[in-house]
């Protein structure tokens, strides 16, 4: 039987953070995963980049039912902790847009970097290795992982949540939360494309490819970026942003035009081209297929000397106003992070352990904490995991 202090369940982000900040406390660590690799989410992640953090990150950029339950964590490891870290390491990266922080070069950078991390603080990792059995002990914890007996006086839940499932993302943290009498806070897909399936599909499917910027609103949020409409539905970051924000039957809101006051714009450009077609006004502002497919489908071109103030008033209304239901989201198979999870109310904020069983620890995606799209997510795993890692 191979007892150690540690054991971390789970490789990624969170898991390998909390494996090298207990590592360099002296702590005897081990991590087990079932894949075949290390760190998969973030070979994949930031489109082969990896956001790795965000320079704003603030809690407010965080969705959980408990707010303020994030703070702590975040306060104690932040961005620029993690980002003296990639520092050292002397990776290159840059900001892309808005405080998000990319590689140059490849993602793999940033899991080199936690690999050689977790070496240097004697943390061992034992790959394709599945965890059949979890039992808790007077000591602490007995497992049965790969068919070996294994003991550990603190273990740490890090098995991430359920969005893509091809990458071996399984619902194993809430089993092992709920054989200890932990509640999950239901679970949704979040940062993940909208599927249109009604009369709007047409109109996706013309502009499949096409983005414009916009601010997109739901349920009290709202986020500036692009869109992407897509053959299914409509995609790009404001509406991945929205998406975690959205319920089954809530209705969004686009303002296609978020520079300016719609009514105004389109009263000014009435009096100073009265001949031209709002279909030539429209490309002005849009690409030229846009504006034919939005006059086509919702206004009809005429001279802008020809609509009555009630009419512009309507144009004003459509473009910056624009209502979508959506049908649906493409789900977990295509979804960046899972809403939900293992309720914080359970859990320190401080340290991650469950108040419930003494040295249980939930970490990252797991948890009932989501970031947004922008490196948020990632920084709730550096963070967590450290938190843990200061503990265990
Ligand atoms: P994971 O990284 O998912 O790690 C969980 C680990 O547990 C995996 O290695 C898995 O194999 C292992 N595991 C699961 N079940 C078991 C089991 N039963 N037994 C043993 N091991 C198990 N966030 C950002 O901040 N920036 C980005 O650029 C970004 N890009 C993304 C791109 C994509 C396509 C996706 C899907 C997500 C992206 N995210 C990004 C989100 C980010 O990847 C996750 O929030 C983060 O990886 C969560 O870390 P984690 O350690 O909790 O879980």
């Amino acid at each position: 039987m191979s007892h150690y202090d540690v054991i971390v369940i789970g490789a990624g982000a969170a898991g390998l953070m909390c494996a090298i900040t207990a590592g360099n406390r002296g702590r005897n660590v081990l991590v087990l995963d079932h894949a075949n690799k290390a760190g998969k989410k973030i070979l994949m992640s930031g489109g082969g980049r990896c956001n790795f953090t965000n320079m704003y990150s603030e809690p407010e950029n965080f969705i959980s039912h408990n707010p303020h339950f994030c703070k702590s964590a975040l306060a104690r490891y932040t961005q620029w902790d993690f980002i003296a870290l990639v520092d050292k390491h002397g990776i290159p990266y840059h900001e892309k847009k808005l405080g998000q922080l990319f590689c140059d070069n490849k993602a793999s950078d940033i899991l080199t970097m936690l690999l050689t991390e977790c070496d240097d603080a004697g943390a061992k990792i034992q790959l394709n290795t599945s965890v059949e059995q979890i039992e808790k002990t007077e000591q602490g914890f007995a497992l049965n992982a790969g068919n070996k007996p294994l003991t550990c006086e603190s273990l740490v839940i890090a098995t991430g949540a359920l969005s893509i499932p091809t990458m071996g993302a399984t619902g194993f943290g809430y089993d092992v939360a709920r054989q200890f009498g932990h509640s999950i806070l239901s679970t949704r897909a979040g940062l993940v494309p909208f599927v249109i399936t009604n009369q709007l599909k047409p109109l996706c499917e013309a502009l499949s490819g096409s983005s414009v910027d916009t601010t997109v609103s739901c349920n009290g949020q709202t986020f500036r970026e692009n869109i992407l409409f897509t053959h299914r539905g409509i995609s790009g970051p404001a509406i991945l942003q929205i998406s975690s924000y959205w319920r089954e039957g809530d209705e969004i809101e686009i303002n296609l035009l978020p520079d300016f006051n719609a009514e105004s714009w389109l009263a000014e450009e009435q009096s100073g081209r009265p001949n031209a077609e709002l279909r030539t006004v429209l490309s002005d502002v849009f690409t030229k297929k846009m504006a034919t497919l939005f006059c086509e489908n919702w206004f009809e071109s005429k001279p802008m000397k020809q609509y009555t103030p009630a009419e512009l008033e309507k144009v004003a209304a459509q473009l910056s106003e624009w209502k979508i239901t959506p049908s649906g989201t493409e789900g977990y198979r295509t979804a960046e992070v899972t809403i939900g999870g293992v309720d914080t109310n359970e859990l320190s904020s401080k340290t991650m352990m469950s108040k419930k069983v003494e040295g249980l620890y939930f970490i990252g995606e797991v948890v009932d904490v989501t970031g947004w799209l922008g490196g948020f997510n990632f920084s709730w795993s550096w963070s967590s995991g450290h938190a843990a890692g200061e503990s265990v």
